[in-house]
């Protein structure tokens, strides 16, 4: 599709995801970190290539952005108005991938945590992260 302007409307929405899908996970590894957690990051070895992997605590964190993960009944999952079904089939296979991977990962004995990107936001942001260490420590 040569459309020019979908072209241009398409790399503004991914540059905006992108940001926001950086954004959180930073928020939540500088968090831990300064609580005293150590992890890996993006651990390809692992199904679903883990966000952070605290391994002392057999530990999972994924950090989800609300648009490309397709966070249900969330403010930030707008299903887009123009290549709607090619959109929904993306989102669609990272929806299905996420959960083979947190399967995975359970039956391994690990314990998964999703985080949303809208969970680590405003207000949402402080009580998200408060209970992190929690969630982390429970076994
Ligand atoms: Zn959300």
């Amino acid at each position: 599709m040569a459309d020019v302007h979908t072209k241009v409307q398409r790399s503004y929405n991914m540059s905006r995801i992108k940001s926001k899908n950086t954004t959180p996970e930073m928020l939540v590894r500088r968090f831990l970190h300064a609580k005293g957690f150590r992890y890996k990051l993006h651990e390809s070895k692992l199904p679903g290539k883990p966000d952070i992997v605290l391994t002392k605590y057999k530990t999972i964190i994924f950090v989800h952005g609300c648009y490309w993960h397709g966070h249900s009944d969330c403010k930030d999952y707008v299903v887009p108005k123009t290549r709607t079904s090619w959109w929904l089939s993306k989102i669609g296979k990272n929806i299905s991938r996420d959960l083979l991977a947190t399967t995975a990962l359970e039956n391994d004995g690990w314990k998964v945590i999703t985080l949303w990107g809208c969970q680590l936001e405003g207000k949402t942001k402080i009580k998200t992260l408060a209970q992190l260490p929690s969630l982390i420590r429970e076994s």
